[in-house]
């Protein structure tokens, strides 16, 4: 999840509160194909561009036009990308989703970052006389500071050998590290901002452009201090205790909460931010809830896979305090159509508890539900879904395990769609197995807005 990916453990200091008075999450499942999320996007890049070319100042060299319009640019996508991260519920609503505001959020960074280049190459070419040496100064700090971020936030997805050490050593660094210093790049936005308002000389000869420049970097700033400071007194957050824990294999392990005094309310396939007391000392872990709304306990399954998880793999017991924030996300496969396909991968099986645990006579979608895992041993949930499928036939569940049937690929997914059919598919799943479906399943023809997934990984 790039030059700022999203940060989804800042989520719950991020996200306004949603109050909610009854079990199910006040926060609509997300639906749609999210265009009017990109468009808006699209629209606004555009918009900034044609301003520019329409109030370009008189006797300015082309050259250097297009260098302050680039850098003009560039402060308008990383503050698109700022607002972006605030993860607010109708941003995720115009994307379509938290996998789609993250990919977007990356993707208006990334193409800021690439006009740094023509923007210092042809400004530099051509100095003017507004370019003081304080201005300049803030310029390479904004410069610098931006590319380093930028290479440290993409090292986590560069994981190749072949990168030089020292992106390898980055790609190494904890999540926490990670994020410590990745919250440092609006800073740097703002840095530019100033940069740009104290040397472009377009601003300095346009009233118009200086003024748009200024609610840009005034908008992306805002966005960056709502996170970073205010965001967290928007979110309540909900007392639990830890009443059971199940180890249901050698990494994986159920968590069951009770509420202390209210409850949170979600929907299906939502996930949470779980913050425990003793193992780990109350650092927060999203976690997808996966018990129904209608049980009076909330229910999180785990694996261990890092050192956080698997301290609590072996240290967590009853008794243990929680605090939970949430609910966030619009996993939700009642907003796709009829026909379904299910994806699960390891660990990724949790909102798929939910959605499974939840289903009633009401049950309308035909729904293939591919449940992939390593080993046999792994799918320790299969004889409840086959329990599921037996009460609604139209649920019919595929149990694939990697080592005797080789992984799961999307060809083996599409072979198996009826023809004249035109499925919506759900995954959830490791970041690698995720970006391989999408690209695999849009080769095969079935269109990006019918794909839509959950990743277990923030970065
Ligand atoms: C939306 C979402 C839902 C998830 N649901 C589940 C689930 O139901 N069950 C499950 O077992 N796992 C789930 N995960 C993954 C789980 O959050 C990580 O496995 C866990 O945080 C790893 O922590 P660690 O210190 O043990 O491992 P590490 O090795 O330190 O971290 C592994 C990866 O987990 C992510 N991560 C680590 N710490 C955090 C944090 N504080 N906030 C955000 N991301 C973090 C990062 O991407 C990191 O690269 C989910 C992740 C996300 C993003």
């Amino acid at each position: 999840m790039s030059t700022e990916p999203l940060r989804l453990d800042q989520s719950e200091e991020a996200v306004p509160a949603r109050r909610r008075e009854d079990r199910t999450s006040s926060r609509s499942p997300v639906s749609g194909s999210g265009r009017t999320g990109v468009t808006l996007l699209a629209v606004v890049a555009l918009a900034n561009i044609v301003l520019w070319l329409l109030a370009r100042p008189n006797g300015q060299p082309t050259g250097r036009f297009i260098g302050e319009l680039c850098g003009a640019e560039a402060v308008l996508l990383f503050s698109c990308s700022l607002v972006l991260a605030t993860l607010l519920a109708p941003i995720e609503r115009a994307f379509g989703g938290l996998d789609r505001v993250a990919l977007w959020h990356r993707r208006a960074a990334i193409g800021g970052v690439l006009l740094l280049i023509p923007h210092v190459a042809l400004v530099s070419a051509a100095p003017d006389r507004y370019a003081t040496s304080f201005g300049h100064a803030l310029g390479d700090v904004a410069l610098v500071g931006l590319l380093i971020l930028t290479l440290w936030a993409l090292a986590p997805s560069l994981r190749a050998a072949r990168w030089p050490g020292v992106i390898r050593r980055m790609a190494r660094a904890s999540y926490q590290r990670w994020l410590t210093a990745h919250r440092l790049t609006g800073l740097f936005v703002m840095v530019a901002v100033v940069h740009g308002a104290i040397v472009d000389p377009m601003l300095h000869r346009s009233t118009l452009l200086l003024v748009v420049f200024l609610v840009v970097g005034g908008v992306g700033t805002g966005a960056y201090l709502y996170r970073e400071l205010f965001a967290r007194y928007f979110v309540p957050i909900y007392d639990y205790t830890v009443v059971d824990v199940q180890r249901l294999n050698k990494t994986t392990l159920t968590v069951t909460l009770s509420p202390m005094r209210r409850s949170l309310s979600f929907t299906p396939g939502q996930f949470v931010f779980v913050a425990l007391g003793g193992a780990g000392g109350w650092e927060r872990h999203p976690f997808s809830v996966s018990s129904s709304p209608s049980d009076s306990r909330l229910e999180v399954t785990i694996k261990a896979s890092g050192d956080y998880t698997r301290e609590l793999y072996d240290k967590l017991r009853p008794g243990v305090p929680a605090k939970l924030a949430g609910p966030f996300g619009g996993f939700d496969y009642r907003a796709g159509g009829r026909d379904q396909i299910w994806i699960a991968g390891g660990i990724g099986v949790t909102p798929f508890l939910s959605w499974t645990r939840s289903i009633d006579g009401r049950f309308d979608r035909s729904v293939d539900f591919y449940y992939s895992v390593a080993h046999a041993d792994d799918a320790v949930y299969l004889d409840e879904f086959r329990a599921v499928s037996d009460r609604h036939p139209s649920l019919r569940v595929h149990l694939v395990c990697a080592d005797a049937d080789g992984m799961l690929t999307p060809d083996q997914v599409i072979r198996a769609v009826p023809s004249g059919t035109s499925p919506w598919v759900y995954m959830c799943g490791p970041p690698p197995m995720m970006k391989a479906f999408s690209a695999g399943l849009h080769r095969h023809g079935i269109s990006k807005s019918r794909v839509r997934w959950e990743q277990f990984g923030a970065r």
